[in-house]
């Protein structure tokens, strides 16, 4: 089963596809995850896309679909594949459509994950993440049990993303609603959205994704 995590920065798509990389065995693939890794490891690609990036602007089609037609090719583990944050251009979204049609693969839903732009605020200027699995907190909602303990996999290194400010923020939501909210009218007209309220607590929006999939 393949599926696409759709919706706005701080909708809960990284959240949720932890969820359903644990419960499902499926496979993550965050182009935003992969592009942060790049500029870790000061690849080439890496030092092109960081301004771009934390300026809260889309980097190139050509290279984030270069980065899952690889991952395509490459993982083949697992049940299937998440697709969060990619794509987020029609012309992403014609490629993945291609690259899965190559593989004899087709989308089994997209999932539009709906949240108020006000909520968005508030949950991406609170986020913190464990630097070792990715396992997503937050300063208000979602402290680790153990102070400065991750729940998940016992580290104590946390980060914070670059791009979570307010200013960076601003320009990421003008990107989803001009670049990758057409998505959402594109795979309706395919028959394959499935939309749901992404207010509320994690485990009430991960019923909510499990129905959706059903
Ligand atoms: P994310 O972690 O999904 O919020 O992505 C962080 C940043 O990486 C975005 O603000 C973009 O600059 C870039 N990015 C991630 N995925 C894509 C994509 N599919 N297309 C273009 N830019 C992307």
């Amino acid at each position: 089963m393949n599926i696409i995590l759709l919706g706005p920065p701080g909708a809960g798509k990284g959240t949720q596809a932890h969820r359903l990389v644990a419960e499902r065995d499926m496979v993550q693939l965050s182009t935003g995850d992969m592009l942060r890794a790049a500029r870790t490891s000061g690849t080439e690609m890496g030092k092109q896309v960081a301004a771009v990036m934390d300026r809260g602007d889309l980097v190139t089609d050509e290279i984030v679909i270069g980065l899952i037609a690889e991952q395509l090719d490459t993982n083949t583990s697992g049940n299937g594949f998440i697709f969060d944050g990619f794509p987020r251009t029609l012309a992403q979204a014609d490629a993945l459509g291609d690259l899965l049609d190559r593989k004899g693969q087709h989308l089994h839903a997209v999932v539009e994950m709906k949240v108020d732009d006000e909520a968005l605020v508030s949950r991406i200027t609170g986020r913190f993440t464990c630097s070792e699995c990715g396992a997503v907190y937050h300063d208000v909602t979602k402290q680790p049990a153990k102070e400065g303990e991750c729940d998940n996999c016992g580290s104590h290194d946390f980060t914070r993303r670059a791009d979570d400010n307010e200013e960076s923020l601003r320009t990421r939501l003008m990107a989803y609603y001009r670049d990758t909210s057409p998505l959402i009218g594109y795979y309706y007209a395919k028959g394959q959205l499935k939309r749901i309220d992404g207010l509320g607590e994690i485990d009430e929006v991960a019923a909510r994704v499990s129905s959706a999939l059903a």
